[in-house]
């Protein structure tokens, strides 16, 4: 007996997708620390929000941790992709802990302009959403206070400033550029002076990927985005593809996890991971789907990032 001909299904795979240069920089700093350095290597907190990337490294010999307290002075800490507040490294030189930084370049970047304006004597409103450690380490990096934080439309609306003709606003990296346009022309209709960023602070890869799902939303009845729950930047893409037009979005971390009942009665799947999944995951779920459908993949391609940071001295091989 022959097996019933699989349906065919039409994958859209949004390019660019999945890892970016300042997640790649982190992995490569952890894996170079083990090599140069051996195990165990600290990393404090996830290097970066995937559960794949941080039990392969776990393998390798990281030890990840949530705080500098969990560490001894005697191996090395690495610091995630997410910054961290100035604290942190005051605590690490103050204990003799010898540790590197793979806090994303363009993470670095808002922090160095947050220092700006607090030099410059503004109130700084920092849009975000409470309690990311990408939040919790751009408000760290100046005193109580200094660093208001605002998370909606109607926050910007409510917040009182203590001079509004001092005041400026950083964002986090990974938000939705949508969400955030409207934010910010709030803040810019009630307070016209407010000083902007030179240049936007969502980041290249947030703004490619969200514009990659927003060019397959229409055509998928279906978006799957290979992602981790505490990953910013995936949960935005969730989001922006079922607001533009895409009926349903879902995540998931792995292949297994994606649900073949949701698939029933579609023709066309859009594909799409968060910054912080590696593309074996992107692959797990199209072998998934090739397990059961006539698959034909279409790549659909809005931008080239060829983006790639340098990695700390000491760690870069000859
Ligand atoms: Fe850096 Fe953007 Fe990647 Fe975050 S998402 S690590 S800010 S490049």
């Amino acid at each position: 007996m022959t097996a019933a001909p699989r349906r065919p299904l039409t994958v859209l795979l949004a390019t660019p997708r999945g890892f970016c240069a300042g997640v790649d920089r982190a992995i490569q700093i952890v894996e170079r620390a083990i090599e140069k350095f051996g195990a165990p290597v600290y990393v404090r907190h996830e290097i970066v929000h995937n559960r794949h990337v941080v039990e392969r490294l776990k393998g390798l010999g990281a030890v990840f941790v949530e705080t500098l307290s969990e560490c001894p002075e005697d191996r090395p800490v690495v610091f995630s992709a997410h910054g961290v507040p100035k604290s942190v490294p005051a605590e690490a030189e103050a204990r003799n802990i010898f540790y590197l930084d793979a806090t994303c370049p363009l993470v670095s970047k808002v922090h160095v302009e947050a220092q700006r304006h607090y030099d410059a004597g503004r109130e700084i409103v920092l849009i975000g959403h409470a309690g990311h450690p990408e939040v919790v380490g751009t408000m760290g990096q100046l005193p109580p206070g200094a660093v208001s934080l605002v998370e909606t439309l109607a926050g910007a609306q409510a917040f009182t400033p203590r001079d509004p003709a001092r005041l400026a606003y950083v964002t986090q990296t990974t938000l939705s550029v949508d969400d955030t346009g409207e934010i910010v022309a709030a803040l810019k209709a009630r307070f016209p002076q407010v000083a902007a960023p030179h240049k936007e602070d969502i980041c290249y890869a947030t703004t490619n990927r969200q514009a990659a799902v927003k060019a397959i939303a229409n055509r998928a009845e279906l978006m799957v985005v290979v992602g981790a729950p505490n990953s910013s930047n995936s949960l935005r893409l969730v989001e922006v593809a079922e607001r533009a037009g895409c009926p349903r979005a879902v995540m998931v971390q792995r292949g297994r996890d994606l649900d073949l009942a949701l698939a029933e009665g579609v023709t066309t799947i859009g594909i799409t991971a968060g910054a912080s999944a590696p593309e074996v995951l992107v692959e797990e779920v199209l072998t998934r789907l090739r397990e059961h459908f006539e698959v034909t993949i279409e790549e659909v391609v809005v931008a080239e990032e060829r983006i790639i940071f340098k990695l700390p001295a000491g760690l870069q091989h000859a």
